[in-house]
């Protein structure tokens, strides 16, 4: 989509610093880090928020998940765990609307009441 941040970052029109790529997903350090590691994970295809996929994105989505455990695994987290976050349309604060995971970690992470 042309006026989408991240299909920037995907098409590499934006700079971003990538952790992880392959044909269908692409990671990449967060620009305001809300913990010592903050990534986040896309899938290449625009996809609003996780309210847009379809059965067809089963396979990406799932992708996406183990692209997500991989680089958290890379960043060292996988010992002492992670969190990751979906935000998913404006009452969640989702800002971008290129579906994204954030993964969190690196630090005793704060609770969440859910
Ligand atoms: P959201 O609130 O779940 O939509 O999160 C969007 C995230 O994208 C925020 O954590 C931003 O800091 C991050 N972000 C915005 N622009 C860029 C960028 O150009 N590169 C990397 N991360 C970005």
């Amino acid at each position: 989509m042309s006026d989408c941040l991240f299909c920037k970052i995907v098409e590499g029109t934006i700079p971003a610093r990538k952790v992880y790529e392959d044909d269908r997903v692409v990671a990449f350090h967060d620009i305001q880090p809300q913990a010592p590691v903050h990534l986040l994970v896309i899938p290449k295809k625009h996809i609003a928020s996780i309210n847009d996929g379809t059965p067809e994105d089963v396979e990406l989505l799932g992708r996406t998940l183990l692209a997500a455990q991989q680089v958290a695994r890379e960043a060292g987290l996988a010992e002492n765990g992670y969190r990751l976050v979906n935000n998913c349309g404006k009452d969640s604060g989702q800002i971008v609307f290129h579906l994204h995971w954030h993964v969190l970690g690196g630090e005793k992470l704060g609770a969440l009441n859910v």
